[in-house]
This record gives C-alpha cells, sequence and structure tokens, in this order.
C-alpha cells in the first residue's frame, strides 16, 4: 500500500514565486522517505500542503489511499508531523505538553496518560516529565516534539529537518531513535540538507530543486552511482575498436574514449590496460556527472548555511 501518493502538485504563492511546479511522488508503506534539495526548493512547502498549513494550487494527495480534499480530517488524524522550529510552552512542563496534544485530537485524559507514558519511555524522556520545557537540552526538546507528534497514533512521521543545528552526537542519537521507529513499522518522511543523513536513514530518496522533482531513486541505487567517476581521455591515435571485460569505456571521438571507474579502482591497471593496445593517454580530465553537479550544488549550499 501507499502511505502518500502525489500527482501535479503546483503551488504558487500570491506574493511570491510558483514553489511546486508539478510534483510527483510515491512512498510506501514502511518506507524511510528523503527529500532532499537545497534552501527555497520547495521542501517545507511541500510537507505544508500534506498537512493543511498550505493551500495548493493544483494536484492531487493521497495519504493511505484517503484523497485530502475529501477526507481532510482522516488524513490530519493519519499524520504526525515535527516542524522544523522547536515550539514548546516555555514554562510548561514535559508531560502536559504531550498530554495537551492529544487533546487537540480528541483523546481524553484518562487514555492519553498511559498512551503518554508509553511514548515517552520509548523516545527516554520519561525521567524528564515533570521538568519545565525550557530546561531541556536542545535534543531532548526534539524528543517532546517527537512525542507530541506520535500521541495520535500516526501511520506516517513527517520531519522538516530534524537534525538543523544539531550537533553531532545529537544527530546520531535522532537517527537511531528514527531508525527505531522506522522499525516498528512507522512510515517516514524527512526532509534533509545532509546527503549522509539521507544516506544513513533513508530508503528511498528524491532530490526536489527550483520546484521540480529532479531525481527519485533508492538510496543504494544513489550511492552506487555517486561512487563513480567518469574520466575522459585523449589519446595519441584513433580509436576504432577497443574492447574490455573489465573496465567500462565508450569510445566517443576518433581520439577520445571515456572511462567509468568506480572510486575504489585503481587508475593505474587501465593505463597497462591502454599500453598492452599501444595507445598512448595524451591528457585526461575529469568528467563531472549531472548527479554529482547536483550533489556539489547540494553540499556547497550546506557550507554556505
Ligand atoms: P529551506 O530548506 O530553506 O527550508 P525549502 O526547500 O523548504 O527551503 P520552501 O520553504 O518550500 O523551500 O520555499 C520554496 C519557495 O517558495 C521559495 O522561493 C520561498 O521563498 C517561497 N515561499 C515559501 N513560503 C512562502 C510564502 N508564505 N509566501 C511567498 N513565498 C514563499
Amino acid at each position: 500500500m501507499l502511505a502518500l501518493s502525489i500527482s501535479n502538485l503546483k503551488k504558487q504563492y500570491s506574493k511570491g514565486p510558483e514553489a511546486l511546479k508539478g510534483i510527483n511522488l510515491e512512498v510506501k508503506q514502511g518506507d524511510f522517505f528523503g527529500l532532499l534539495g537545497p534552501n527555497g526548493a520547495g521542501k517545507t512547502t511541500t510537507l505544508g500542503v500534506l498537512v493543511g498549513l498550505v493551500t495548493k494550487t493544483e494536484g492531487q494527495i493521497k495519504v493511505f489511499n484517503k484523497d485530502l480534499d475529501k477526507s481532510p480530517t482522516e488524513v490530519k488524524n493519519s499524520i504526525g508531523i515535527v516542524l522544523q522550529e522547536i515550539n514548546l510552552e516555555t514554562f510548561g512542563k514535559v508531560e502536559d505538553s504531550i498530554l495537551d496534544q492529544a487533546g487537540y485530537y480528541g483523546i481524553p485524559r484518562s487514555k492519553a496518560k498511559p498512551k503518554a507514558e508509553k511514548v515517552m519511555k520509548m523516545l527516554n524522556i520519561w525521567e524528564k516529565r515533570n521538568a519545565l520545557n525550557r530546561q531541556l537540552s536542545g535534543g531532548m526538546k526534539r524528543r517532546v516534539m517527537i512525542a507530541k507528534a506520535l500521541m495520535h497514533n500516526p501511520k506516517l512521521l513527517i520531519l522538516d529537518e530534524p537534525t538543523a543545528g544539531v550537533d553531532a552526537e545529537l544527530r546520531i542519537e535522532t537517527w537511531n531513535l528514527l531508525k527505531r521507529l522506522n522499525k516498528k513499522g512507522l512510515t517516514i518522511i524527512l526532509t534533509t540538507h545532509y546527503l549522509e543523513e539521507a544516506e544513513y536513514l533513508c530508503k528511498n530518496i528524491a532530490i526536489i530543486n527550483h520546484g521540480k522533482i529532479l531525481l527519485n531513486t533508492s538510496t543504494k541505487e544513489l550511492v552506487t552511482t555517486l561512487d563513480k567517476e567518469t574520466f575522459i581521455l585523449d589519446t595519441d591515435k584513433p580509436i576504432k575498436n577497443l574492447k574490455s571485460k573489465e573496465f567500462k569505456i565508450k569510445i566517443t571521438d576518433t581520439n577520445q574514449l571515456e572511462l567509468t571507474l568506480a572510486k575504489k579502482d585503481n587508475l593505474n591497471k587501465f593505463f597497462h590496460f591502454l599500453d598492452k593496445h599501444n595507445i598512448k593517454v595524451l591528457s585526461m580530465r575529469n568528467k563531472q556527472n549531472r548527479l554529482e553537479q547536483l550533489f556539489l550544488d547540494l553540499i556547497k549550499n550546506r557550507r554556505s548555511k
């Protein structure tokens, strides 16, 4: 079953850009899905539409087969959302914040209490139940946010940049927590700027830029692609026929060929192979593939943050 299906989603802000230009996405039940993209790509807008914070201009959204337009309450009840900003009542107690959230979903206090205990224990914040929110560390606060989002038993948990501005230790703690939740069967979608976050957590990834999905693939596939490097080599003589079982080569011009190697492979072996065929290399350069370029852009963007 699909946890989420988005077809031709468009959003034109009245005083702003066309933030989404016809997005199509599918997320399977049980998936851990990452939506990656630089600042302003359209990630938050997409999530905003899903949880009713942003009105779409066009398109169809289904959550566990329920149409957002036809069954907004059912859709809302099946989603838990953790926004980027931590918005907890400063002087409120941890347990009260969590119980109040259940109240917004019409869950009576008597039912919410044991549920809150279960959730707090699972997230390792049970000891902190009587602390004031303001006394918590950043990581603990985020756990309280996650606890709130889980109170109404959502089947889909959405997190907007869950580790933005979080130090390395807390990031790993949050990652492990999310992995555990996913293992228990919860479908998770997160947005992130960090490729390594998506690599570590997500089974599937979509890359969004300027309101369009550029790439939608499994993380495994993506990592394999990123592990390869392509070189362009100019040779001293025309090459008509050069075949190899070991190397992936393509003759691109009379005196030019393209070689694709896994990053761990040794380039020297290839030069020996060319030597055997009496071919000399006059010059060589790295061919940047589209995907690598895309990620370089993402990384550059991350550094400038
Ligand atoms: P970030 O990683 O910085 O959070 P994002 O991928 O989540 O970025 P969005 O916040 O969805 O991107 O923004 C997409 C585009 O829509 C941007 O150009 C942004 O300036 C614009 N935008 C977002 N919200 C509004 C709004 N309320 N009114 C007008 N334009 C908006």
